[in-house]
């Protein structure tokens, strides 16, 4: 597998007739993941080996390791399919569970599972209520160094009960799963996921079962529907900030998220950024699809999951009445256009992968069919998060190796950015193909890298910027605006969190550290000038049983 994996490299390189410098750092890189020794350089990079199993913790100087001797993709060695779950019996019935009786059961689960699990809320809703957050790990109160970090949000509109049973339901799928199931096992050694079963817990409490329309609970205890109450990437969002909102902002710009999903009830489609639109009015007459320069990896999550779904990929309208998707997935726009929404602010802010899973026709159903709506999920949860895994990632270093924090980071040609963690990492979920790299930091020369990313696996690309003699340049000049109309207003930046320190949310015991996720921290983070470049990550679930690896170092 190893030796076809460089020739097909090799291959690769000369269909793609990249340039000879490109070509020898991509074969070295190869023949590094093969585990032959040797250093190269090359005319404009310097080539770094290691073994792919070994701790590339190594190769930096950086002020935290997860501690466990385990790096990024060590554990690639394992190639299954989730199994079906089996009901922990006892555990977690199918019915709906309010706030006490979900809180009574994540404090449960923390008991049961201490080494995979922490609880912490990320504050409370208007009416007080904790907006919970179970991490699900390996390493649960830690981030681990070059792993990324991914959520899911439930019941965010208080209505839509059924996303908030599931998220319950896959934290006792993963868990119970750990330590019989190869492909959880990967998943959860890998990566860090964060469970807020309930956004809107008070909504949730004023909704009523059986409810299958309107929009009673939908809202917040003032009214406000939250996922109409983000900054907004092209109009003013001029609504009054929530709590539950506020708390969701902080929470992201302290962990620095990959991927994420947002579950809904109403419909049954996975619905990708962007909800918004440079001019919504005539868009609401006819709708139009408003793409990303990302269309293609949002297209690709949400077909991820609407596959693995037990019905999705159908795009079978709910009613006559109602509007069919084909094959399950829709651009937000082009469905209706809406300001305010929290997918196109984790996108355009923080560079996290967002989508919005609608996941049952009827928002509040009898809880005697939740069982089947789980069926229904359970593989499509899991698929989709593992596509983190996937596209690629890696560390901005300088000539000594110490990570570069907050370095600025762009796919040419997709024009919203990302930046590194703390601890100078980065992830972005791309699909097979070439691309190049553009990075900028102030006090360092600019550096372009070429790199390719192939389906089986991750690609690894570490870059080294070198000191300059200057400062870096106005960062518009950097980054040119995406071929979109329409900035971000400076209320919308003035909006972003900029308190001091890592989270201050509550752990639910004293002896709770808040899971640090590596992104930089808000005493440190300036708000995005002029357009938001934020975040981001990601590396391949289908990566899993895969044990080459693209590394190299440029
Ligand atoms: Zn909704």
């Amino acid at each position: 597998m190893r030796h076809c994996f460089g020739l097909g490299v090799l291959v690769s390189l000369l269909w793609c007739g990249l340039s000879p410098a490109f070509a020898a750092t991509q074969l070295h890189a190869a023949r590094s993941a093969s585990g032959l020794q040797e250093v190269a350089k090359g005319s404009d990079a310097e080539v770094r080996t290691f073994e792919p199993s070994s701790n590339v913790g190594h190769v930096f100087s950086l002020d935290r390791a997860d501690g466990s001797g385990r790096y990024a993709f060590d554990n690639f060695s394992i190639a299954h399919e989730p199994r079906a779950y089996r009901p922990d019996v006892g555990a977690l019935d199918f019915v709906y569970h309010n706030q006490e009786e979900m809180t009574r059961y994540l404090r449960e689960t923390v008991a049961r599972y201490p080494n995979l699990t922490a609880l912490y809320s990320i504050g409370k809703s208007a009416q007080g209520r904790d907006l919970w957050v179970l991490v699900v790990s390996a390493s649960p109160y830690e981030h681990m160094l070059g792993k990324p970090d991914v959520k899911y949000i439930g019941n965010i509109h208080g209505n839509e009960a059924v996303g908030r049973e599931l998220l319950l339901h896959l934290i006792q799928y993963l868990v119970s799963s750990y330590s019989s199931d190869p492909y959880i096992k990967w998943l959860l050694d890998n990566t860090r996921i964060h469970i807020l079963p309930s956004l809107n817990p008070d909504g949730y409490a004023a909704s009523k079962e059986g409810t299958c329309d309107g929009g009673q609970g939908r809202y917040n205890s003032r009214g406000f529907d939250l996922n109409r109450n983000f900054p907004d990437y092209f109009k003013q969002n001029n609504k009054r900030s929530q709590p539950e909102t506020e708390a969701v902002k902080d929470w992201i710009s302290k962990i620095q998220f990959v991927l994420s999903g947002s579950l809904h009830g109403g419909a049954l489609v996975v619905s990708y950024p962007y909800d918004n639109t440079p001019n919504a009015i005539f868009h609401s007459y006819m709708s139009q699809p408003s793409l990303t320069p990302d269309d293609d990896v949002f297209k690709h999550l949400s077909l991820t999951y609407a596959n693995n779904h037990g019905k999705m990929s159908r795009g079978v309208a709910c009613k006559t009445a109602s509007p069919s998707f084909e094959n399950g997935i829709t651009n937000g726009a082009a469905w209706y256009p809406l300001t305010g929404g929290m997918q196109d602010f984790n996108y355009v802010w923080h560079g996290c992968m967002e989508v919005t899973l609608e996941v049952s026709c009827c928002k509040f159903p009898p809880a005697y069919e939740l069982r089947k709506y789980w069926d229904d999920n359970q593989l499509s949860l899991i698929k989709f998060l593992a596509e983190a895994h996937r596209g690629v990632q890696g560390f901005v270093v300088d000539p000594t190796g110490n990570p570069v924090e907050r370095a600025q980071l762009k796919i040419k040609g997709r024009d919203i950015g990302f930046t590194t963690t703390k601890y100078g990492e980065f992830w972005r979920v791309l699909l097979p193909g070439v691309y190049k790299l553009e990075v900028y930091a102030d006090g360092y020369v600019p550096k372009d890298v070429d790199f390719m990313v192939v389906e089986q696996h991750p690609t690894l690309l570490n870059v080294t910027l070198q000191p300059s003699k200057r400062t870096t340049p106005n960062l518009v000049q950097q980054y040119p605006a995406p071929s979109i109309n329409k900035q971000p207003t400076l209320d919308t930046v003035a909006a972003l969190p900029t308190g001091a320190g890592l989270p201050s949310v509550e752990p639910d015991r004293g002896t709770v550290q808040f899971p640090d996720s590596g992104a930089g921290g808000a005493s440190t983070r300036q708000p995005p000038v002029q357009r938001p470049t934020l975040v981001e990550a990601p590396v391949a679930h289908d990566a899993v049983g895969k044990q080459d690896r693209l590394i190299f170092t440029v």
